[in-house]
Parts: C-alpha cells; structure tokens; sequence
C-alpha cells in the first residue's frame, strides 16, 4: 500500500510517499516559500532530483503541484492517485482529545481546529493540508498523527504546572510535549535494539528544536517541553527554562511589549542568542578556533541536558541507556561527549572512538563495562507517520 505522508507547516509542505508494510520510500520532497513568488519545489526519486521555482499561491497549489509531479508520465511514481491508499498527516496538537492516531472525519477536523488555540502557528496549516488533501485524494483514507499524542501517558506530577487548579480544569493549561513522534519512534528501535523485559530510557531529540523523555517501559514519563514547545533544553533559537520574571523585568523595566518578548525568547534567544550562529555546525567551528561565546554556548547546552538526564533517572528510579537522535542528537560527537563526561554516577561512560565514527544505522557508543548504554538512533519522523497510518487500517 501506497502511504503519501504530509507535514504541512505555514509556508512549506514536505511529503514522502512510502510503501507499506515493506517501509519502502518511494520518493519525498519539499515545496517552500508558499505564498511568495518564487516558490521552490524540490522532488526527489531514485532517478530523479528535481528542483523547480515557480510562484505557489497557496497550499492548494503546492499540493497540486505535488500530486502533478507524482503523475508525471516521466517523472512520476504513480498513475492515479487511487494508487494512493492513505494518506497521513502529522498534525502538531492534539491537546487532550487525541492520545491515538485517528482516521479523519469531520467531527476530528473540528476538534483540531478548536485546539488550534494551543498551537497557532501550526495546527491551521495541518488541517489546511487535510482539506486540500481530501479533495485530491477523494477516494484515500486520511490519518492524523498527532505530535502531542506520545505524551498522554505522562502523570499528573509530571504534566501539571503549580499554578492555581482552575487553570488546568477551565484553559487546560499543562504540559503537552513535542516531537512525540520522533521519541515514539526511536523508543521502539531502543526497545527493539536492548532487548529488556522492562526498561527505563531517556530519548535525547536534539535539532533545530530540542526535548528530552523518560521513558519507562515503552511509555513517556515525563518530557522537557511543556505548555508551547519552548521549555527545557537550549535550542537553536529557543532559550528553554528561564525564570519567568524575567517576561516582566523585560516588559516594565526594559519598555519591551510583549511581541517583542515572545521574538526575543523563541527567534532570538538560545544558542543564537549566545553565540550569533544558530546553526550547531558553525558553533563547533568558531569554538574550535577559540570562539570563548561559542565554547560557553556549548557548555552551557550539554549543562542543561545533563540536568535533565539527572531529573530524569531520579524520576524513574534507574536509567538502562539515553538515546541521542535528530540532526544534533545523531551528527554533533562534540555534544555527545560533553554531555555524557563526567557521569560516572549513572554509570554513563562514553568510548571516544565510537563516538566519532559515523553511521545512518542504529548504533551503541558506550565502552564495553558501561553500566548504562549510550545510543545514536536516526530518527525518521515521516516513517513513523506511514507506520501508524498503516497499522490504523489493518
Ligand atoms: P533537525 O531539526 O533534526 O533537522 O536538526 C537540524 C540541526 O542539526 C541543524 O540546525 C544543525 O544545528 C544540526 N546539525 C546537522 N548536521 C550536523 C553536524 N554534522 N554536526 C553538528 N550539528 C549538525
């Protein structure tokens, strides 16, 4: 069966049509630059890589420029699009409506948008790529997979804020989580991987956005962001925990209004804000020529995650291995080291030389008499899509 997996965001629309059960990945791309003139359209198969720039008034033309490409006679992987059988999109909020991936109707389509409230930036465009979906493929089922989902299982504890009661019971303020889907997914390869009847893991997601998840036995415990996904860790541009204060030092003593604090917390702050690079890439690179901002902003970043680390096995009662994953997580030895010197008492011991070696597999980088083991697991948000999808309707 024909999977075309969709993550419609304000301006871009990325896709990957993915055979299923043989988790075979047919083609993907990425259309940018929505609703300026000179929209981009990146398509790529196993014979072709295709880059195309034409104006892309909305997100019905970007997927109807998708579904063109997929029929090319030439370029193309399909020859209707019945040949597609679901097609499953993540949306980014479920609050607390959706702990499961769910097959849409109008009934779910409402619930997304009133969720909307939570997630603004995104939730509009999710429910924006399944109108548009559902008119180009009138005959697929469509699934939503919900990045939030992963985190129903979280305890009270752990999801509650100490803010007065009404709060959570009227505005159903608490802690959602991210990036559910890419923590679910490397959770089962670990699981997968150890091979334990019970397990206590924490999954380390380090990319342009950041989290971390206790995890005991395949279930989430306990997650690093929280209410908006901007707590927790240093991101590339997100400055993670702060003292909240600081929001009303910056308003009546700085002058700044709160538009400007909210730019200046999600776009201009973490490793950006330290270091004038938001690419990790780059830090390194100043750092290793001295760079004392860089260097600081490293530090500091692996501070944090250490923290969390500590939080997380005092949460759980043990730890049995943290899971590094996403572009950071799976590609920055530098943070991986930093992170896991000095953990004797996790038993968290890295071997160098593993830790620098590359690979796109799943793999252990801890010594050999590493209490704890220590592994870098791709993650693959996309096929964790069409595998929920998949195994919704059989
Ligand atoms: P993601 O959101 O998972 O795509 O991660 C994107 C981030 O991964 C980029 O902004 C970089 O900071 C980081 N990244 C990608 N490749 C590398 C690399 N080879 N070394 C260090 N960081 C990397």
């Amino acid at each position: 069966m024909n999977i075309l997996v969709i993550n419609s965001g304000s301006s871009s629309i990325k896709f990957q049509l993915i055979q299923m059960p043989s988790e075979t990945l047919v083609c993907s791309g990425l259309v940018e630059r929505i609703g300026e003139k000179d929209g981009i359209i990146n398509y790529i198969t196993d014979s072709n890589n295709i880059k195309l720039t034409c104006p892309i008034k909305n997100h019905n033309v970007g997927l109807k420029r998708i579904v063109e490409l997929l029929l090319d006679p030439e370029k193309g992987v399909i020859e209707n699009t019945d040949d597609i059988g679901i097609v499953g999109h993540r949306v980014v909020h479920g609050g607390n409506s959706f702990s499961n991936t769910t097959l849409i109707s109008e009934d779910v389509k409402q619930k997304i948008k009133e969720i909307s409230a939570l997630a603004p930036l995104h939730n509009p465009n999710n429910l924006e790529g399944i109108v548009v979906a559902e008119a180009l493929f009138p005959n697929a089922k469509q699934a939503a997979i919900f990045d939030t989902a992963f985190f129903q299982t979280l305890p009270e504890k752990a999801k509650r804020y100490a803010i007065p009661n009404s709060l959570y019971t009227d505005h159903n303020i608490q802690v959602y989580g991210f990036h559910g889907t890419s923590h679910k997914y490397v959770t089962e390869k670990a699981l997968q991987y150890l091979k334990l009847k019970t397990s206590k893991i924490i999954t380390i997601h380090l990319g342009n956005g950041c989290s971390m998840t206790a995890v005991v036995n395949g279930k989430s415990v306990d997650h690093s962001l929280g209410f908006t996904p901007s707590n927790g860790l240093i991101m590339g541009t997100r400055s993670g925990d702060i003292d909240h204060a600081i929001v009303f030092y910056l308003v009546t003593v700085l002058g700044f209004d709160l538009d400007k604090v909210n730019t200046l917390l999600t776009k201009e702050s973490g490793m950006l804000g330290l270091t004038g690079y938001n690419d990790l890439r780059d830090i390194q690179a100043q750092a290793e020529k001295g760079n004392k901002d860089c260097k600081l902003a490293l530090a500091m970043n692996a501070y944090r995650i250490k923290k969390y680390i500590g939080a997380y096995v005092a949460a759980m009662n043990g730890i049995d291995a943290i899971v590094f994953t996403a572009g950071i997580g799976e590609n920055s030895s530098v943070i991986r080291q930093l992170v896991c010197e000095d953990m004797d008492v996790f038993g968290i011991h890295l071997d160098a030389v593993k830790n620098n070696l590359r690979s796109s597999n799943i793999r252990e980088i801890n010594t050999t008499d590493s209490k704890t083991k220590v592994l870098v697991i791709p993650t693959n948000e996309e096929l964790e899509i069409a595998k929920q999808a998949y195994e919704l309707v059989h």
